[in-house]
């Protein structure tokens, strides 16, 4: 048999950190190529798995595959993301330790799929019982679910998830999936009301039109042509050739109900989202006075009845804002713009929370009340870098939440290395590294830090707005090493950046940001007379999505970015106490076809992913660590002292090999129970060495 490190001429090292020249990202990229070329999609770093996006179904993930996985060695058999998934249950009930399984990349790069197949791994080969059958049945269902509310068609992705999220698998003593948990981030409910060209509103919106029963539909008051809704036409794509929402909602339908809805909220759900549809379609003129007028009353009744609220209360809180002056309550009538703007506010609203409410609801439905969790996979599904032409708000949160997870990764690999020199006897050898921990502080540290900085804007007064945030940031940041403005130290100006943009430099490459809508974005505001109709409803869904108390609470609500930040530092200490293994997901070209690598696109995710600086930090001590055992066991031919077979102490055995092998001293180090060889060299030479015999 062609042994995997023979065969790297053709096929590439299945291990990075066998590349002879490893600071070098064009070996890095070829190595990704050959093995592409040779449909193995599969590579490691260590024990960190990259993934290629095949465009194409490989016959990969057969039940035979997933057999050929279990309870083997990470490095016996060719990378897969069954060996990452086994590897890490078997952690789980050997050491007892929780784990957590990283997904990083950008969008269209495998990630969802990846995570969908580590569940599909747990679902096929853990232990179940039909109590855990109902388990597994809803884990698997609230994929479709929630791709349903929160992916949809862009131009990158067909199906792209518009959230972060983390899912918990909870496993009881034997091994079994008995319950589950789902943490969700920062939904894109922009998209709720604008979709740019080529792209989709949410699938739900598409399934619920195409798919819908007459009678349904009837009740909801559409009409099945996407084209007829505002919010559904922006984009001018209602259909996708690779997407059949008459099928999807079928799925959904039946998904819905193994979850555990009952038919009245389905019935309460889907008139809430029926309910956005008729938003959309409210429209406004212009009185004498220039207030404005709503001149649609079919959308403000069918309104009434599917939210369940009070008609001409709604369409008075569309159109005015209440204010308070010298204690009094005031309506004060907006203008075009404002009731529009107030219009799509509650849209977004309505809809953001009622998804926070099905991910709830989803949850409920994994708890099983009679079993116990003994420990915990957990598996993040998470945006990787994002750098456009143009970037906002959004991509300063996405990046700012990969500073993040680098911050993990950082503190994880290294306390893990360390903990394997320790466990192992052999003396730490400190790494060179970057810390970008520099780069998190810049963004989130107390009173000084960018977000600091946005709520303070914010907050003022007067005439605060996304230039004065600008000045403020450069006030006070303006001389940090990884802040960047137009503006340079002597009075001059930068050409390469706007008047309002600020530049990162992130651990990943530098990115560029305009501040146009920040402060927007982050206050997030629905007006309070909004709130109190909605307050109002009677429909059992909304009342749980918009709280009284929020009503008399004197407190403003968290801003967007210090809601994330405290959620990403809630998901960091989840992640800090398990055990992780990560899944780097890269996408081979834009077009979304099988076969084609485009090396340009490729090299930008390997730098922005950070995978040179992954790899500079496993392989700073040893490239190849081994068993005793099984090192012995390969090599044991080349030594006539060890061959046929080894009598003596395991470690004896491997020390009298490599003398005989003629390693160097600084080649090799013996620990407890491994060997650890510095340099890939060694170990080729040795394997070639096995060829000749
Ligand atoms: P992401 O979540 O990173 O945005 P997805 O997981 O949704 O990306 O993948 C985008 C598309 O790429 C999928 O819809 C599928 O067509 C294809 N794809 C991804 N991973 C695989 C895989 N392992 N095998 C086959 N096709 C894949
Ligand atoms: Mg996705």
């Amino acid at each position: 048999m062609e042994s995997a490190l023979t065969a790297r001429d053709r096929v590439g090292v299945q291990d990075f950190v066998l590349l002879e020249n490893y600071t070098s990202e064009a070996a890095f990229v070829e190595n990704l190529r050959r093995r592409f070329k040779e449909n193995l999609i599969y590579t490691y770093i260590g024990s960190v798995l990259v993934s290629m996006n095949p465009y194409k179904e490989l016959e990969i993930y057969s039940r035979q595959h997933m057999d050929r996985y279990r309870g083997v060695s990470f490095f016996e058999i060719s990378p897969h993301i069954y060996a990452v998934s086994d590897n890490a249950y078997r952690s789980m009930r050997t050491e007892r330790r929780d784990q957590c399984i990283l997904i990083s990349g950008e969008s269209g790069a495998g990630k969802t799929e990846a995570s969908k197949k580590v569940l599909q791994y747990y679902a096929v080969t853990c232990p179940a019982s039909e109590q855990v059958q109902t388990v597994k049945d809803r884990l698997l269902q609230s994929n479709p679910v929630l791709e349903a509310f929160g992916n949809a068609k862009t131009l990158r992705n067909d199906n792209s998830s518009r959230f972060g999220k983390y899912m918990d698998v909870q496993f009881d003593f034997r091994g079994a999936p008995v319950g589950g948990h789902i943490l969700n981030y920062l939904l894109e409910k922009s998209r709720v009301v604008h979709q740019n060209h080529g792209e989709r509103n949410f699938h739900i919106f598409y399934q619920l039109i195409e798919g819908g029963e007459e009678d349904l539909l009837r009740r909801l008051g559409l009409e099945r042509n996407p084209q007829l809704y505002q919010y559904l036409v922006k984009g001018n794509c209602p259909k996708v050739s690779s997407i059949n929402d008459r099928n999807e909602w079928k799925v959904v339908r039946k998904a819905l109900s193994i979850i555990g809805f009952c038919e009245e909220e389905v019935e309460e759900l889907l008139n809430i989202i029926a309910s956005v549809l008729h938003l959309g379609n409210v429209h406004f003129e212009e009185e004498d006075s220039g207030s404005a007028a709503v001149t649609t009353e079919t959308q403000i009744k069918y309104l009434a009845r599917l939210l369940a609220v009070d008609g001409t209360l709604l369409k008075e809180a569309l159109t005015h804002k209440k204010i308070t002056a010298k204690g009094e309550e005031l309506m004060s009538p907006l203008n075009l713009e404002q009731a529009a703007s107030a219009r799509d506010a509650l849209s977004k609203a309505v809809y953001g929370r009622t998804f926070t409410w099905l991910v709830n609801k989803i949850n409920a439905s994994l708890v099983y009340p009679t079993s116990r969790s003994a420990s915990v996979i957990g598996l993040l599904d998470i945006y990787g870098f994002e750098v456009f032409q143009h970037n906002s708000f959004e991509q300063f949160c996405i990046n700012y939440c990969n500073e993040k997870l680098q911050q993990l990764f950082i503190e994880l690999t290294l306390k893990s290395e360390q903990e394997e020199y320790e466990s192992e006897g052999i003396a730490w050898e400190p790494v060179p590294f970057f810390n970008n921990k520099i780069i998190c502080d810049l963004v989130e540290e107390k009173f000084r830090g960018i977000i600091s900085i946005l709520d303070e804007e914010c907050l003022r007064p007067g005439d605060a707005s996304d230039i004065t945030f600008l000045e403020k940031l450069e006030d006070t940041v303006g001389g940090h090493p990884h802040f960047v403005t137009h503006k340079l130290a002597d009075g001059k100006v930068r050409k390469v950046l706007g008047r309002d943009e600020f530049r990162l430099l992130h651990y990943a490459g530098e990115v560029n940001y305009s501040v146009n809508g920040f402060l927007d974005k982050n206050n997030d505001l629905l007006f309070r007379n909004l709130k109190e109709v909605m307050c109002q409803s009677e429909n059992n869904i909304v009342t749980q999505c918009f709280d009284r108390d929020e009503l008399t609470d004197k407190k403003r609500p968290e801003t967007t970015a210090t809601q994330f930040k405290n959620s990403l530092a809630k998901l960091m200490e989840i992640l800090m106490s398990k055990e992780p293994s990560y899944i780097r997901c890269i996408k081979p070209n834009d077009a979304k076809q099988p076969g084609r690598f485009d090396e340009m696109l490729i090299r930008h995710q390997v730098k922005y992913l950070g995978l040179m600086e992954n790899l500079r930090v496993r392989r700073a001590g040893f490239a190849y660590r081994r068993r005793y055992e099984v090192f012995l066991q390969r090599y044991k031919p080349l030594c006539p002292e060890t061959w046929p077979n080894w009598d003596g102490r395991l470690a004896d055995g491997v020390s009298t090999l490599v003398k005989h092998l003629g390693y160097k001293p600084d080649e090799f180090k013996l620990g407890r129970s491994k060997i650890f060889i510095r340099f890939p060299k060694t170990l080729f030479a040795t394997e070639d060495a096995l060829e000749v015999k």
